[in-house]
């Protein structure tokens, strides 16, 4: 299922009309005092990986480049982050690469909110590069499963934001022993109008530059408290299955020009 384990005749030997390729990319970002830097990248992996398991044979997960967008986190230490055109730049390169090698179908499954205007932007200028080609989608796996995650969420609006209920619960689901929950605070941030909101599942109706540290001490906005591996599990099977079903349609979507989609 990793593009990466297989020998380059293995990849050459895949059918170019079926093969799905999935692309993860996320942040090395601070997560609270409580999860790791490298959570968003996990979680977009690990949704990458347990979809693939169920689409076999046909879908394969490429290595993720990691870093992403990430200019708000800059003021907590070990945030990482690339200007807006190196992500732009490093996405083209992986996806202009694969169709040399005759790719047709390719998603980015994005876990940064960060990254999520710029994936519409890069699927799209991607689509109109390769147009008639290979078709390119790209995703905010939170946004495409915004409905599932708001009927599984115990908080109240502002609780799953960042390192919040939701991201931790799927840590705790996916990597354990990489969330300290003693160490959580949990924050529900005010932006001071009704057209900014820091909660992943509402969104914001406008876009603005909003730095994490003036609005949260220890950068998570939301509710990490309501958290447990059991909740984990239920926003991790939501979002995998959404995802599947997204992807199951996704391969039947036309690649040749001149099609509705
Ligand atoms: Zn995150």
């Amino acid at each position: 299922m990793r593009f990466e384990d297989l020998t380059s005749p293995e990849i050459g030997a895949l059918d170019r009309d079926k093969t799905v390729l999935l692309l993860p990319i996320g942040s090395v970002e601070q997560h609270g005092n409580h999860m790791p830097l490298g959570t968003d990248t996990m979680l977009a992996e690990g949704l990458c990986l347990a979809a693939a398991e169920q689409l076999a044979p046909n879908i394969l997960v490429l290595p993720s480049p990691w870093y992403g967008y990430s200019p708000h986190h800059m003021r907590f230490p070990g945030s990482i982050t690339l200007r807006p055109d190196t992500l732009r730049a490093l996405v083209a390169d992986i996806v202009g690469s694969l169709v040399r090698h005759g790719f047709r179908r390719i998603v980015i499954v994005n876990g940064h909110g960060g990254n999520a205007n710029l994936v519409g932007v890069m699927a799209t200028s991607l689509g109109e590069d390769y147009y008639g080609k290979a078709r390119i989608a790209g995703l905010t796996y939170f946004h495409l499963a915004a409905a599932e995650i708001a009927q599984l969420r115990k908080s109240e609006k502002g609780g799953t934001g960042h390192a919040c209920e939701f991201e931790t619960a799927m840590m705790q689901h996916l990597r354990p022993g990489l969330v300290r929950l003693d160490r959580a605070a949990s924050i529900y941030p005010e932006t001071g109008t009704p057209y900014l909101s820091t909660d992943l599942v509402e969104g914001s109706r406008v876009s603005t530059y909003l730095d994490f540290a003036d609005l949260s001490p220890t950068g998570t906005f939301g509710d990490p408290s309501l958290a447990s591996p059991e909740q984990g599990e239920r926003f991790f099977a939501a979002c995998t299955d959404v995802l599947v079903r997204f992807l199951e349609d996704f391969a039947r979507w036309p690649v040749a020009g001149g099609s509705k989609i």
